[in-house]
Parts: C-alpha cells; sequence; structure tokens
C-alpha cells in the first residue's frame, strides 16, 4: 500500500501565497479553528478580513447541532466577525433537516422526535416540520415507567440525534422506544460522529457523536451521519454557494471528521485540506499518526494536504 507523502507546514510567505493562488473558496469548520467555546482564536479575524479583501469565498460547516444558524449568525457577530450571512452558515441540525426534506422526503408538518439541542427544533420549525421531545422541560425528570413519553406518538415520522448537555435516562428511554419502534424502520438521523471537542480552559468535552453512538449501540441499529464527512453534506454546501470543488479548500482541525470530509470529497484536485492545530489534534498526536496512518481505520484518507499552527497565523506569514 501507498502511503501518501506527508503534510506540507504552511510557515513561510510563499506557501500562504500559493494557497492563496491555488484557491478560491474555503470551507472552514468553527470549534477549534474560528473559535474555542465563546473565544475567537487570536489573528482569526485578521485572517478572514484578509482572505475576504482578496475575493475569497467562505463557507462556515459545523458538526455541532446545538444552534441554529440564526443563533451561529448572532454568535459570529457577538465575536466581531462581519459579514457573514445564514447563507454561509451549515451547522449540522441544518443537515438533518436538509436530509429529511431532501433525501428522505418526510412530508411538511410531520412530527420529528427529537434529542438533542435546541438548534435541531428551530431549523424544524423553520422548515415547517414539528420536533417533539428534545427541550421539552417534562424530559428533565427523575425516570419513570409511566412517564407519557415513553409511549411512541404515532405521528412521528423520523428520530433526530445530536449533541445535548442534557443527557438523562428519560432522554435515552424515551428515543429508544422510537428507534425500536416499527422493527426499527422509522429513520434515524446522527447529526455528528464526534467523539469530543475542545472546550474551554484547555478542557476536552464529550461531543454529539457520543450521544449518537450511544443510541445506536442501545438500539442496535445504525444512523444516518448527515455530517462531516459526508459527502451527501458537502455536494450540497458545494451546490448552494456555486463552488468550484477544484478551488476549494477545508479548513479544521480533526482528523476523522474535516480532513477526511475534505479528502474524500476530492477538494482542490485531490489536494484540498488544511488542518490547524489549535483544537482536537496536538501537534503529538498528528506526529504519531503521520508515523502509520494504515494503522488507523481509513487512516489515508486522513492525512492533510497542508497543516498549519493556527488560521490566526495565515495573515502574518503572507505579510512577514
Ligand atoms: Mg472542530
Amino acid at each position: 500500500m501507498t502511503v501518501k507523502k506527508n503534510p506540507l507546514l504552511i510557515h513561510r510567505r510563499e506557501h500562504a501565497e500559493a494557497l492563496l493562488e491555488k484557491y478560491d473558496n474555503f470551507l472552514f469548520d468553527c470549534d477549534g479553528v474560528i473559535w474555542l467555546d465563546e473565544k475567537i482564536i487570536e489573528g482569526v479575524k485578521d485572517t478572514l478580513e484578509f482572505l475576504k479583501k482578496n475575493g475569497k469565498k467562505f463557507a462556515f460547516v459545523t458538526n455541532n447541532s446545538s444552534k441554529s444558524r440564526q443563533e451561529y449568525l448572532a454568535k459570529f457577530s457577538s465575536l466581531g466577525i462581519q459579514g457573514v450571512t445564514k447563507d454561509h452558515i451549515f451547522p449540522t441540525c441544518y443537515a438533518a433537516v436538509q436530509a429529511l426534506e431532501s433525501d428522505l422526503q418526510v412530508p411538511k408538518k410531520s412530527k420529528i422526535w427529537v434529542l438533542g439541542d435546541s438548534g435541531i427544533e428551530d431549523e424544524l420549525e423553520e422548515a415547517g416540520y414539528i420536533p417533539v421531545g428534545g427541550t421539552d422541560a417534562r424530559l428533565n425528570q427523575a425516570f419513570r415507567a409511566d412517564h407519557e413519553f415513553l409511549t411512541v406518538d404515532p405521528e412521528v415520522q423520523a428520530v433526530v440525534v445530536g449533541s445535548t448537555k442534557e443527557f438523562n435516562y428519560m432522554r435515552i428511554a424515551s428515543t429508544l422506544q422510537y428507534l425500536l419502534w416499527k422493527n426499527k424502520t422509522i429513520p434515524f438521523i446522527g447529526c455528528n460522529i464526534d467523539r469530543s471537542y475542545p472546550g474551554p480552559n484547555g478542557l476536552i468535552l464529550p461531543a454529539g457523536g457520543s450521544v449518537v453512538n450511544y443510541m445506536q449501540y442501545t438500539a442496535d441499529r445504525d444512523f444516518i451521519n448527515v455530517g462531516k464527512p459526508s459527502k451527501v453534506f458537502l455536494e450540497a454546501i458545494l451546490a448552494k454557494n456555486g463552488f468550484d470543488r477544484s478551488r476549494t479548500l477545508m479548513v479544521g482541525d480533526t482528523l476523522y471528521t474535516d480532513i477526511k470530509f475534505g479528502n474524500d470529497g476530492q477538494l482542490g484536485e485531490g489536494c484540498g485540506s488544511l488542518l490547524v492545530l489549535t483544537g482536537g489534534t496536538t501537534p503529538e498526536y498528528l506526529h504519531q499518526f503521520l508515523q502509520n496512518p494504515n494503522h488507523y481505520d481509513e487512516g489515508e484518507s486522513m492525512i492533510p494536504s497542508y497543516v498549519i499552527r493556527s488560521l490566526g497565523d495565515f495573515v502574518d506569514i503572507i505579510q512577514s
């Protein structure tokens, strides 16, 4: 088996200039790339402004389903990042709704059972679906076998599971009833496969993929992953923005979601993934991974084309 060559480390001006020359469109992951929790990463605002001034186009693609596009808009604005509109933002709560509409053709006004935060509920409502479960306060109660939510609502047509910090036994048990219902045949959408994410104060915290995989295990059935590295998700983003695949670069901090997304999608003529080291992938882990990518499941597809210490460094490097 052939091993791809190591990624190019972007640290000199000519490297940054070559990137600027080769790509017109940038897909940015958010957690660990643009911000860490509620704090923007140093230099990122300047880099984004520089790219925009040079005519580059952006989309923000996050596997975090907790916030709707509307809430992400408010976050970009509160962090001082200007010029972002709803059309630029692709969280997986929105991807889940697109999957219901386009791929699964679930009729509007259907009820959809939610295990996850309000972002999923808001996007469902905006598209004309009726979310049930989700943040309903009755699910915050201690488990009771006679709880009303343990009886399935026959109008529910699908289940969407994503990130939540309100993962309790009532929610697990009620969601399981829908996943088992009708001999496990109603669609089960998982918003992401992320195990963890970089939180505040250097903490690594459990991410939505842990919730999805918990439900997959207890229901003993597979889910439709609508988040990165899903090719369906990538095609929808490229089409909506009119981005030329060969001139598009994916920028992210996670090998098995972001980098695989860019590589599997053949962005940048097969050279379209840039890893940043400000999030979940440490330099030590990257080094260990590159020693023997074949040791990892689908490892070859997770080798980044480029590495940069931080997206915030880009503007300094190109102006050095
Ligand atoms: Mg990330």
